[in-house]
């Protein structure tokens, strides 16, 4: 059997290929309770149902910010939530040309036999899941697996287990009508060097589009969310261009063409960093036969959460800095970010987002 070509294979192709158009990307909205709880407490705002709707409806409703996005991943609680005046957000999407995504992982546990390696849950009843986000209407899809380096890390089960979750979630959202992001974050955490980043980051994509290929995944109906290649948090940090040039030719040596594009995730790096990283990439003449955007979670929202603070008189400030933030990566997306052209919107941006073994 080659692979998936059921009832969905049109509708996947052209949703990812959409997700794909160039000068637009993703928000990552799709923090667990419990994350969305540690940023809403670093501004003293209760982690409660209606303050994780208020938040999610500032970002969903900022005048002209959708226009630089193609999707944004939601957390299945804010998938039914709708805007103070009654929309729900899946419709302020779709009127907006923004396809919404959902969160199906159940977060990671230690992998047996490893050094504190980890495997993502979530497969057990996926499908179902799947068939009732579709219903509601997600159209993409999330799993994150998470890998880190260290002196013996990461060991080739922990890549191949990840590699085989990855693959066994993408068909059974591709089965059920949702394009699967295929995310292996490789950590930041450490003190290695970008080329270590660069030869765990071949061993991984390489191990992942194995076995996407033995499962039978269709490519063309599915997206990549990897890390950017760079030193470990620890590491003395390189320009944009080198940061640039390691990345795009990580993807040249493991990534298919028949995949549309790949949505980095921003894995605590600043605002700006993200950004002037991505532009650096889209700048790069060379072969690069896919999009090269972004599917950013804190270097998205972070000034923005902090320009809010929880207040309704801030809500208009906040909007206009998610606005600035969004246009500097669309701009990004097809290497015309100048940078610092948030203006005084920008403070904040330059703030390291890094945490120690971050949890989404
Ligand atoms: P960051 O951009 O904050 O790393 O998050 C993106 C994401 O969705 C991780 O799964």
């Amino acid at each position: 059997m080659s692979c998936y070509k059921g009832k969905y294979y049109d509708e996947l192709i052209a949703n990812a290929a959409y997700i794909a158009t160039p000068g637009k990307g993703i928000l990552a909205a799709d923090e667990s309770t419990g994350t969305i709880g540690k940023r809403l407490t670093s501004i003293n705002v209760e982690n409660i149902e209606s303050n994780r709707r208020t938040f999610r409806e500032l970002l969903f409703t900022t005048p002209g910010a959708l226009q630089y996005l193609s999707g944004i991943i939601l957390f299945e609680e804010t998938l039914y939530q709708k805007t103070a005046a009654g929309k729900l957000f899946v419709d302020v999407m779709k009127e907006n040309g923004v396809l919404p995504g959902i969160k199906v992982d159940k977060g990671t546990i230690e992998l047996a036999g490893t050094n504190g390696e980890t495997t993502t849950q979530g497969l057990d009843g996926l499908a179902q899941r799947c068939q009732q986000y579709y219903t509601a209407g997600a159209r993409f899809a999330k799993w994150r697996a998470v890998l880190n380096i260290g002196p013996n890390e990461p060991s080739q089960l922990s890549i191949n287990e990840n590699a085989n979750g990855l693959a066994r979630y993408a068909i059974i959202c591709q089965e059920n009508g949702l394009v699967p992001i295929v995310e292996p974050e490789i950590l930041v955490d450490g003190s290695h060097s970008i080329e270590k980043c660069a030869e765990v980051t071949e061993r991984v994509l390489a191990a992942c589009y194995k076995s996407l290929n033995d499962h039978k995944v269709c490519l063309e109906g599915t997206l990549l969310k990897p890390n950017m290649v760079t030193p470990g948090s620890d590491a003395t940090k390189v320009s944009p261009k080198v940061v640039a040039e390691y990345t795009v030719r990580t993807l040249q040596r493991t990534m298919p063409t028949a995949v549309p594009a790949v949505v980095f995730l921003s894995g605590g790096q600043s605002e700006e960093e993200a950004t002037l990283n991505l532009n650096a990439m889209n700048m790069i003449k060379g072969k690069k036969p896919w999009g090269l955007s972004f599917s950013f979670g804190r270097a998205l929202q972070q000034s923005t959460l902090k320009a809010w603070g929880g207040k309704n008189e801030n809500v208009g400030r906040a909007q206009a800095v998610f606005l600035a933030r969004c246009k500097a990566n669309s701009e990004a997306t097809v290497g015309k970010y100048e940078g610092g052209g948030c203006g005084d919107l920008n403070q904040g941006a330059n703030e390291s987002l890094h945490v120690k073994g971050y949890k989404y």
